[in-house]
C-alpha cells in the first residue's frame, strides 16, 4: 500500500505558496490509518515513554492511538484557553501564524518520559514549543515522531539535540 498516495496535496491552502498535506483522505481508509498507526509506534517501540504528548488537533489523530499503541499516555496541548485546570503557556510562530498554546500543569512529573507527536513537521516550530512545555515540567524528551516530514524546511537542524522520526518524506 503506498501511504503516500492517500495523502491529498492542496496547494495554496490555507494561503498562497503553502502546499498543505491533507490527512482526512489518508485516516478515512481503515486499513491505511492502522498501517500508519502501527508503523509510526514500529519506529519509537525501542524509545521509553511513558507519556506521548501532542498538540491539537491534527496531533490528536495520530498523538492518542500511537499512545494506546504502545501503552502509554497521552497528554493534549491546546490553544489558549480551552483546558479547564491550572496551565503552563507558551507563545509559538507557525509556518502560517502565531498562536499560543497550553498544557494542564500537572500533566507530568519530574523524570517521565515523553514521546512527543504530531502529524507534519515543517519549521519545528510547534512541536519545539511541545517540548518547551514539556521540559518545564521535567519530562524528558525520548522521541519526537511525525506522519510527514516536509524536508525542504529542515525543521529537524531546529530538533538536532532530539531523535526525531517520520514516516512520509515530501
Ligand atoms: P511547524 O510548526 O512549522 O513545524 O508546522 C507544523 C504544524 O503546522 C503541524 O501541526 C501541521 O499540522 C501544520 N502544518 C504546517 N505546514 C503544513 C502543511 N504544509 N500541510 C499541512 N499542515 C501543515
Amino acid at each position: 500500500m503506498d501511504l503516500k498516495e492517500k495523502i491529498r496535496v492542496i496547494e495554496d491552502f490555507p494561503q498562497k505558496g503553502i502546499s498543505f498535506k491533507d490527512i482526512t483522505t489518508l485516516i478515512k481508509d481503515g486499513k491505511a490509518f492502522r498501517r500508519v498507526i502501527k508503523s509510526m509506534a514500529d519506529l519509537v517501540r525501542h524509545k521509553e515513554a511513558d507519556l506521548v504528548v501532542a498538540p491539537e488537533a491534527r496531533g490528536f489523530i495520530i498523538g492518542a492511538p500511537i499512545a494506546y499503541e504502545l501503552g502509554a499516555g497521552f497528554v493534549p496541548i491546546r490553544k489558549n484557553g480551552k483546558l479547564p485546570g491550572e496551565t503552563i503557556r507558551v507563545e509559538y510562530k507557525l509556518e502560517y501564524g502565531i498562536d499560543i498554546i497550553e498544557m494542564h500543569k500537572d500533566a507530568i512529573k519530574p523524570g517521565q518520559k515523553v514521546i512527543v507527536a504530531d502529524d507534519l513537521l515543517a519549521t519545528g516550530g510547534t512541536i519545539f514549543s511541545t517540548i518547551e512545555l514539556v521540559e518545564r515540567l521535567g519530562g524528558e524528551i525520548s522521541a519526537a515522531i511525525f506522519l510527514i516530514e516536509l524536508t525542504d524546511i529542515n525543521g529537524r537542524e531546529n530538533l538536532s539535540e532530539y531523535d526525531v522520526f517520520s514516516l512520509i518524506k515530501y
